[in-house]
Order: structure tokens, then C-alpha cells, then sequence
């Protein structure tokens, strides 16, 4: 595997501080992104901030700030979020930049020469909440179901309108093309019937907001806040200036199913419009639920970020969420698995492995790794269990990626008990003894590199006890398939998962 691997995040808006919600999609991501560079690719990882639109405006002022003071207070906020979860991305874009605003511009201009937008007017309901125009069919009791708190409001404007109707027959022979294009499949197969069913010429405009892009060639008119969202993937990559290429189109863009149809048919249909390169694929992560009820700023937020994070720290933290909550699916948090799975899996699996294979290489063989080339049966498992993972996570199946890796911790648990090191230390049978610490050393290797990307602290803190010299971040893909460890003389790591004393 080679070649650029481009994936972005969803942009988080600008309205509230950063939660657990926004930290799942964002881990979920950084583990795709390190995979993808331990597989030798290189990756552009660009998450960043929507910075526009009314909402902005109203949590601006509620706070007493200008808009331009609130949004850089939370843009702050969500990059020093991302530094402590140790999220790589190598771009941060915020829609308030004049990068973005350039590829805005450019986007629309060819748009519009290509003959896609119309004047017309738009009467209908709007939330606020949801920044979206709403059908009669879409509310509840005369309201948002997503936002139930929030007034509906009446608007009868001006619009320009983008002729997304015309792009059924292209979008649908996108998805028979290429019916990964949005996954999990049973999101793809939703889209689809929408798109079959026949699309809608979309508003695009609104008339002149104090905070958003002004329309290029109608000031009274600014940029609708979606239309203009969905354009930071571009922009990012400098569009239009020469090169953008060479990173367009984006190779995965990771999203929650709230705007999945944004980025499966409106997102793709404008790139036709503009005759650019459509993206290879959309993926759509479940909710994180808590009782029963979603992660949002608008519905309240039942954990706090801070307490997920205290808990058992950070890599901790990603670890279990991405075991926990299937990336193409629902799942629950909750702080006694939470517990468990740091015990059972962090603190007697892996820290518990890591420890235990250092210590006997250093009390038995001085602590250099010996050279024995002899295949048990720990090897052979390994073998399979590598093979696993990377079809796992070949697909963006990071819950079965990291359940294969953990197997083989569990295997290697198993691999101490039978092979007793003590023993044949005991007896004196130095051969068997190498050839098992060494075969050992290998699975520790495989599994450091595979858990990397889940654990990327714990895993370069094993990795450099290890003994060896580069980052694990820098170590290849064919060290997975073929590890070396013959030679390095290791140290012993502090403990790498403590248990937290018991409270009675
Ligand atoms: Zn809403």
C-alpha cells in the first residue's frame, strides 16, 4: 500500500466546547490516519471548525463576545482538545480563513458559469438548530425533532438555488459504480432510495447575514452555512491554486449519519457541477450513546470529556472507545466497562504482557533479545492474527482490528504460562529458553505496531523498552509481517496500565 491517503472529519461547529461526541469521531479518524502511515502511505489528516452561519452568531452573543472573539475562544478550545487525545492531523482548517473563503468563490464561480444556480424565492420553515430548512413532514408538534427546544421559524426570502435535481442520474450511476462509496452499506442503500426517490433543487443562499461569506457577485445575498461547510475539503488542499491535485479527492470522509446525505449526494453533486473529481468514499460512524440517549450539545451532554479522559488517561480512553462502540455502528458508554476493559485488557492484557516478557528477558538473558530464528507456535498465530488485522482495518473496521490485536495478547499470556521461562530457567535449558523469550519479543512487536494506532503513547513507551531506536510511529509495515528483535537489549518500562486503588 502506497500512495496519499487524504481523510478528513467533519468540521465541528462553532457553538459549544468540545465532547465526548465530537472525541469519538475525531479518535476514530487519527486511528485510520496512523494505520494508513504504518502501511507506508502518506497521509493528509485535516480536521478543522465551521465557523459560520446564525447559530454562531447567537452563541456569540449570548456570550458577549464578537463573533470573530467567540469563534477563535473555541477554535482554541478544540485544538488544545485534540493535542491532549493525541489526535495526528496535519491541517486544521476554520472556515473563517481567507483560504477558504478563495476556494468558496472559485467553487461558485464555476458552478454558476456551468449554468447550476437559479434565482428563485424560498418560503418555508427553518431551524436555527439544525441550520436546514424543514418540511412540514419534518416536525414534530411544530418542531425540530432534533432540536425540540429551539423555535421553528417562518422565512420568505430570495434564495439562489442549486439544480441538485439534475445530479440523480449521476449520483446513482456513482453508487452502482462504486457501492462502497458510502459505508456501512445499510447507509448507502438510505441514500440511494433519497436519491432514487428524486432530489430537490437546494436553497443555497440566504439573504445577508452579518457572519457567513457573501455571495461572489450578489452581496445581498451570503453563502447558505452548508454550502459553504462541505467546501473545506477543497479548500484545504488549495484549490484552485495549481496542485490541488495532488491531494483532491479526498480518499475518506469521516462523518456522523446526521450528514451523511450532505456528503453522499449534495457534496458530490456539486463537485459535478464544477466539473472536479467526486470523493472515493464517505463513511458513516453510529452514535455514541449514554443510557440510551445521544452525545449533543443541544440534547446535554451526560459525561464530560474531562471525566472520560481522568478516568485512566488518554490513550486509555481511545482504546476503549474503539473497542466498545463499533466504528460502523451504535454503541453505549459506560464507565463499569469502561473499568473493566482497562483491567481485563490494558492492565492484566497488554501492560501485564509487556512487563512480564521485559523483566524475564532481563533477569534471564541480561537483557539483550537473543537471535533464535526458531518459528513456535506463537509465530504461526501471530502470522494469522496480523493477516486479520489488516483486513479489519483495511476496511475501517477499527472494533474488529483492535479485537485481532488483543488476541494475540491473550495468546501470548497463554504462550508464558505454558512455556514457563522460570522453569526452563531453572533447569538450565538456556536453548529452549531463547528460543521462547525471543518468539515472545516478536508477538510484542507485532502487537506494539498493531496497537499503535489505538494507544499510540502506550505503544511508543513499550516500543522504545523494546529497545528499539525509531519511533513506532516510523517503523514499516513489513516489521508487522516480519519482526525483528534479535539483538536489542531492553529496558524495563514503568507500569504502563496502574490500577487505580480500590475504593470501598
Ligand atoms: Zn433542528
Amino acid at each position: 500500500m502506497a500512495g496519499k491517503f487524504y481523510i478528513t472529519t467533519a468540521i465541528d461547529y462553532s457553538n459549544g466546547e468540545p465532547h465526548l461526541g465530537h472525541a469519538f469521531e475525531k479518535i476514530g479518524a487519527d486511528c485510520i490516519a496512523r494505520y494508513r502511515r504504518l502501511r507506508g502511505q502518506t497521509v493528509h489528516f485535516l480536521m478543522g471548525m465551521d465557523e459560520h452561519g446564525q447559530k454562531v452568531l447567537q452563541s456569540a452573543e449570548a456570550a458577549g463576545l464578537s463573533p470573530k472573539d467567540w469563534v477563535d475562544h473555541i477554535a482554541q478550545s478544540f485544538v488544545a482538545t485534540w493535542q491532549e487525545l493525541n489526535i495526528s492531523h496535519t491541517d486544521f482548517i476554520r472556515t473563517t480563513e481567507q483560504r477558504h473563503r478563495t476556494a468558496v468563490e472559485e467553487l461558485l464561480r464555476r458552478i454558476g458559469a456551468n449554468g447550476h444556480f437559479y434565482e428563485g424565492s424560498y418560503s418555508g420553515y427553518y431551524c436555527v438548530g439544525c441550520e436546514a430548512f424543514k418540511l412540514d413532514k419534518d416536525l414534530e408538534d411544530g418542531r425540530c425533532p432534533e432540536h425540540p427546544s429551539r423555535e421553528i421559524k417562518w422565512v420568505d426570502e430570495p434564495n439562489f438555488f442549486f439544480r441538485q435535481s439534475t445530479f440523480a442520474p449521476r449520483l446513482l450511476e456513482l453508487y452502482d459504480a462504486n457501492p462502497d462509496f458510502v459505508r456501512p452499506r445499510a447507509r448507502m442503500n438510505e441514500i440511494r432510495n433519497i436519491v432514487a426517490g428524486g432530489l430537490q433543487d437546494t436553497s443555497v443562499s440566504r439573504a445577508r447575514l452579518p457572519w457567513g461569506i457573501p455571495w461572489p457577485g450578489d452581496p445581498t445575498h451570503s453563502v447558505y452555512v452548508w454550502f459553504d461547510a462541505v467546501i473545506n475539503y477543497l479548500s484545504a488542499t488549495g484549490f484552485p491554486e495549481a496542485g490541488f491535485e495532488e491531494t483532491w479527492p479526498a480518499d475518506l470522509h469521516v462523518i456522523g449519519p446526521d450528514i451523511a446525505r450532505f456528503h453522499a449526494a449534495l457534496w458530490p453533486a456539486m463537485l459535478m457541477a464544477a466539473d472536479l473529481p467526486v470523493p472515493k468514499a464517505v463513511w458513516s460512524h453510529g452514535w455514541m450513546t449514554f443510557s440510551g440517549s445521544r452525545f449533543s450539545k443541544s440534547e446535554g451532554v451526560q459525561v464530560s470529556l474531562r471525566e472520560a479522559i481522568d478516568r485512566h488517561g488518554v490513550d486509555a480512553l481511545r482504546y476503549f472507545l474503539l473497542r466498545e462502540i463499533p466504528w460502523d455502528a451504535n454503541g453505549n458508554f459506560n464507565f463499569d466497562r469502561f473499568d473493566g476493559r482497562y483491567e481485563a485488557e490494558l492492565a492484566d492484557g497488554y501492560g501485564n504482557l509487556s512487563s512480564r516478557i521485559l523483566a524475564m528477558i532481563t533477569r534471564y538473558l541480561g537483557g539483550k533479545i537473543p537471535q533464535s530464528g526458531e518459528t513456535t507456535s506463537l509465530d504461526t498465530e501471530g502470522e494469522t492474527v496480523v493477516a486479520e488485522y489488516r483486513d479489519a482495518m483495511d476496511q475501517h473496521l477499527l472494533h474488529l482490528g483492535g479485537q485481532a490485536a488483543w488476541k494475540l495478547v491473550t495468546r501470548a499470556n497463554q504462550f508464558v504460562e505454558e512455556s514457563a521461562p522460570w522453569a526452563l530457567h531453572k533447569t538450565g535449558d538456556t536453548a529452549r529458553l531463547e528460543a521462547v523469550l525471543a518468539s515472545l519479543s516478536r508477538a510484542l512487536s507485532r502487537i506494539t505496531q498493531m496497537a499503535a494506532p489505538f494507544l499510540p503513547s502506550k505503544a511508543e513507551e513499550v516500543w522504545g523498552a523494546l529497545g528499539m531506536r525509531e519511533s513506532v510511529q516510523c517503523a514499516g509495515w513489513e516489521l508487522v509481517e516480519q519482526p525483528r528483535t534479535g539483538g536489542l537489549e531492553v529496558v524495563k518500562p514503568t507500569p504502563l496500565f496502574p490500577k487505580p486503588e480500590k475504593t470501598s
